[in-house]
């Protein structure tokens, strides 16, 4: 029986694994017999959800059992607000993970047309694009994980539908001024769009330099993806946007599930716009971080990427997945990069100063 079932099964669907998020906090205690677990694993923001959102979340609690409004109007115009943007180019989603598989969906035809990234990339691009039926192409990054234009652009053609690129770039922390992107994106062909994802450009520094914000026109080819996952810490909530040409985006809208973004997520996310006093703090909290972590992984002999977002990816002169072990014994998660291919190099997400401390003591340990 269980057989036959499986026979009605999609093979695009067949070829699936079960997404791996990495190690919880919970199960690392109980495996170890820890009191306290650090997670510097997920990119997610060490100072937790800001007291603002916390108390717009419970205050709102009661209205669980309204629907929120369909396409979220009063958390799109606070976004465009934010932005100084108009807000029928902005598009909210149940995380920016639904926003990609819906461009995917809304632009692509299966068996025809084509995706193009880099390889490694976010493996959400891949897996929608996967499960759409659609043929997804990869160009290798350079060796130092900078942007490889020219090979990228060697793969797409008439049937390329969306370029998708990650900046700043995970798992590299590496970033592209905004101007290359736009060349790049200037060179593609119509009927093609650039998404850009900028899930961690709230880190990069300057902004104004990396983001593709003021490249963007109403009635363009270029895509802007944001989350609330990293900067604004709301990663359980799912909460991302998109902004997008109008046209695409009143079809996006047609086409998302009406309700995908829940009524406290909608709350939470304007509380959250409001909160800059949060995210100033976040903000230095990464940026003092990163200098910290990027000098004390070197002096440690690690070769360190420079980076723009709130992670470093590093290449110890020790064993990288018995570095990742020692840690994990010790109650630190970070990220190996086995599964992008990567199995010398790690990623650490950056944490408050006494986690980063605590971090670097158990490295001086583990690496003798
Ligand atoms: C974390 C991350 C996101 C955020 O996804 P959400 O679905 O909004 O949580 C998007 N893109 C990349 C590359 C990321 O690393």
């Amino acid at each position: 029986m269980s057989e036959q079932l499986s026979r009605l099964i999609r093979n695009e669907v067949k070829s699936f694994k079960p997404y791996s998020p990495g190690l919880g906090i919970d199960e690392i205690k109980k495996k170890y017999g820890l009191s306290r677990v650090i997670k510097m694993a997920s990119n997610e923001n060490p100072l937790g959800v800001s007291p603002l959102v916390q108390e717009t979340i419970s205050s709102s609690s009661g209205l669980a059992f309204r629907y929120p409004g369909a396409n979220n109007p009063e958390l799109c115009l606070a976004v465009a607000r934010h932005l100084g943007l108009d807000p029928a180019c902005i598009v909210c989603g149940n995380g920016s993970d639904e926003l990609i598989d819906l461009l995917i969906r809304m632009l692509s035809v299966p068996g025809r047309d084509n995706i193009v990234a880099f390889n490694p990339c976010f493996s959400i691009y891949r897996l929608q694009a996967r499960l759409s039926g659609v043929e997804f192409r990869q160009a290798e990054l350079n060796p130092d994980f900078s942007f490889a234009f020219k090979e990228l652009l060697n793969l797409v053609d008439d049937k390329t539908r969306v370029v998708f690129l990650t900046n700043p770039d995970n798992p590299s922390g590496y970033a592209a001024p905004a101007s290359e992107l736009h060349r790049f994106a200037s060179k593609l062909p119509q009927g093609c769009c650039l998404v850009v994802d900028e899930a961690y450009i709230d880190f990069a520094d300057p902004l104004d330099h990396y983001s593709m914000l003021s490249f963007f026109r109403p009635d363009s080819n270029l895509v802007v993806l944001r989350t609330f996952s990293k900067m604004y810490a709301l990663a359980g909530l799912r909460l991302g946007y998109a902004i997008l040409p109008v046209t695409l985006a009143d079809y996006m809208r047609r086409i998302r599930l009406p309700f995908s973004v829940n009524i406290l997520a909608e709350k939470a996310g304007q509380a959250a716009l409001k909160d800059s006093e949060f995210t100033r703090q976040s903000l230095a909290v990464i940026t003092r971080g990163r200098e910290f972590l990027s000098s004390e992984l070197k002096n440690l002999g690690c070769k360190v990427y420079s980076s723009q977002a709130n992670f470093i990816m590093f290449y110890p002169p020790v064993n990288a997945g018995h570095i990742f072990q020692e840690l994990l014994k010790r109650g630190i998660i970070i990220r190996p990069l086995d599964s992008y291919g990567f199995a010398h190099l790690l990623r650490v997400s950056i944490g408050t100063a006494e986690e980063n401390e605590i971090f670097i003591k158990y490295m001086q340990e583990v690496m003798g």
